[in-house]
């Protein structure tokens, strides 16, 4: 049940996925270290916290046994800093590494990364919506991880759709608002981590726009807070109860009642949705990262299994009685199955965020927008197509361990229920797909979708003067390009006629778009792996990264091709479905 941090994937990532972004030796020596931390002190809290759960007791939540300590032992090293601005104590890393290290604490606990997870979350908001003195009080104290964050969006009736929310803001003189209402599901809305938790709270003032263009965002501390952040008087802001939950059982999902709790405007008022969006990007990103996370975690593990069990003789008649099932082609479709899919999924994600660190090194407004629209296009990828196919990769991590799987002893088990929240929290995969389809594809007639098809197609051209390998690969990319750009000439056309057609094709849509963008990634590895080994370096990594690429492209991005029929020919049957 241990686990080890892919620092060498994640550093090939981050030097030839995303290049330019970061300094490689900090880097390595940044995710080494934090890789040792989590492995030693925070890996071997997930089962015990899963067992454990966390508790509520007289109004007070606990988490599970060690996670305090743990949890100050983050904080003391600056952890939660790591991507954050120097300014507010941060280490200044850019998102690529950032992404790297959010995956090393999720494998090792996703339970427990969920707190500095969604404090990240807060911190963004405040960064780039925060008044000066609102930034001056909070910032650093989130940034150290003195303090955490949560994100309230949800209420009883008001879930994927926004619009529907009721928690009310009324305005004081003194220039606050008073916050009253129910918000559900809050991460780690209470706790015993840290002395106060900073609480970001989507409500409407009274005479707001009805719909998602009448809420405002508020920050609501647990403790009020005075000069040089002394913590003050107790906010009315209660958690009422916890959830008991399928899975991520040492996280506190918690029902928080404002009952006319102080809370502070950030940015404008009625501009929430904007600020939200914004908040979102980034805690989506994290989703998919985590989505890689659990990914890796039960790869790991069920490879460890497989060269240990003996059961069945070889097909082959290699030896004359049972083998490691690792030896049984089928155990080892499983597990590169596995493999490639976390590996891709993983070089997706660093693609992303090496898109968001341009953005934001952008030279120009015009350079930066050019940046965002392809960043932005990333993130419904990322989150839904990350997430989805985790919790594929840790069922099939039960299914390697036979029997045993379904056992809760050997941990298989809780990989598949802690990856099971993740296609649905922050947007479910179907709402990734609505804003993938309508804000970052429709909107700009398939633009940006067609950009990115045509970097594809020179990575294509690449491929074609390269190896036996490199050409097989080029087929099935070009392949999926042709699918990708089909679909969506499909969807821009059929959405003026019929949009209920071009909806019922979102989904599909996004898996088509994400494996694509995920083997593309991989298929540019190859590339890198082949001119290394030309040159002699590092073989073994080397060999590996190139038979993951193959099989990616040989075993996973051939869906595309079904996905493809799912959209462009599919619509009519799915409507008519009698349900
Ligand atoms: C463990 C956990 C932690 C959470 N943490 C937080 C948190 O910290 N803060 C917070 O604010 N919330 C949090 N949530 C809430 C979470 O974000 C919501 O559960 C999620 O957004 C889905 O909303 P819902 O549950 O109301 O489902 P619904 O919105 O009722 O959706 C039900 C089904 O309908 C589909 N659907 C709904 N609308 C559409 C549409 N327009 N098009 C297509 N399909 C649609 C959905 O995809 C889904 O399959 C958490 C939830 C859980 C379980």
């Amino acid at each position: 049940m241990t686990y080890e941090a892919p620092i060498e994937d994640m550093m090939f990532n981050i030097a030839h996925v995303a290049p330019g972004s970061a300094d490689l030796e900090m880097a390595a020596a940044v995710l080494e270290e934090f890789g040792r931390f989590c492995a030693e002190e925070i890996a071997p809290l997930n089962a015990t916290g899963d067992r454990e759960g966390a508790q509520f007791d007289k109004g007070q939540v606990r988490t599970p046994a060690g996670f305090q300590a743990a949890y100050s032992k983050f904080v003391a090293m600056g952890w939660q800093g790591l991507s954050h601005p120097s300014e507010y104590g941060g280490q200044d890393l850019p998102r690529v590494v950032g992404a790297a290290a959010g995956e090393i604490l999720n494998a090792a606990n996703m339970s427990f990364a969920l707190c500095p997870l969604l404090t990240d979350g807060a911190i963004e908001a405040l960064l780039c919506f925060g008044s000066p003195e609102i930034k001056a009080t909070y910032l650093p104290k989130l940034v150290s991880g003195a303090w955490t964050g949560t994100m309230n969006l949800t209420e009883p009736q008001a879930g994927s759709d926004l619009a529907l929310l009721r928690t009310r803001a009324e305005g004081q003189a003194d220039g606050s608002y008073m916050i009253t209402g129910t918000k559900i599901f809050i991460t780690y809305g209470d706790h015993d981590l840290a002395e106060n938790i900073v609480h970001l709270v989507l409500a409407r003032t009274p005479d707001a726009p009805r719909g998602i263009k009448g809420i405002s965002l508020f920050l609501v501390p647990k403790f009020l807070v005075g000069g040089n952040a002394a913590l003050g008087a107790r906010n009315t802001v209660r958690c009422q109860s916890i959830e008991h939950k399928l899975g991520v059982r040492a996280s506190p999902t918690c029902v928080l009642e404002f009952e006319g709790a102080t809370g502070f405007l950030i940015g404008r008022e009625n501009a929430g949705l904007e600020y939200m969006f914004t908040m979102m990007n980034a805690a989506r990103f994290a989703v998919g990262v985590q989505g890689v996370a659990i990914g890796e975690r039960a790869y790991q593990q069920a490879l460890a299994y497989a060269k240990t069990r003996l059961q069945g003789r070889p097909v082959d008649g290699s030896a004359p009685g049972a083998v490691a099932i690792i030896q049984h082609p089928d155990v080892r479709r499983m597990l590169a199955h596995m493999r490639a899919t976390t590996e891709g999924c993983r070089a997706l994600a660093a693609f992303a965020a090496g898109w968001q660190d341009r953005a934001e090194a952008a030279a120009s407004p015009d350079e930066r927008a050019d940046a965002l629209a392809v960043a932005e296009f990333l993130v419904p990828l990322v989150k839904g197509f990350c997430t989805e196919m985790s919790v594929q990769t840790t069922s099939t991590g039960v299914q390697i361990y036979g029997g045993m799987g379904f056992i809760e002893e050997t941990g298989a088990a809780q990989h598949t229920r802690d990856a099971r929240i993740l296609p649905i929290y922050e947007g479910t995969t179907a709402i990734q797909a609505n804003d993938l389809l309508g804000r970052k594809t429709l909107r700009d007639g398939g633009a940006t979708a067609r950009r990115i098809a045509a970097m594809i197609a020179q990575t294509e051209q690449e491929l074609q003067r390269g190896s036996q390998v490199a050409q097989e690969i080029a087929l099935r990319l070009s392949d999926a390009r042709e699918d990708f750009q089909s679909v969506v000439a499909h969807l821009v056309e059929v959405s003026p006629k019929d949009v209920n057609a071009a909806y019922a094709g979102a989904v599909p849509y996004l898996m088509l778009a994400g494996n694509l963008v995920a083997g593309w990634q991989l298929a540019r590895s190859l590339l890198v792996a082949e001119a290394a080994l030309a040159r002699g370096e590092d073989p073994a990594f080397k060999s590996a990264k190139i038979a993951t690429a193959r099989f990616y492209a040989h075993h996973i991005l051939i869906e595309t091709a079904l996905q493809h029929v799912r959209v462009a020919q599919g619509a009519a049957s799915l409507l008519g479905t009698v349900l």
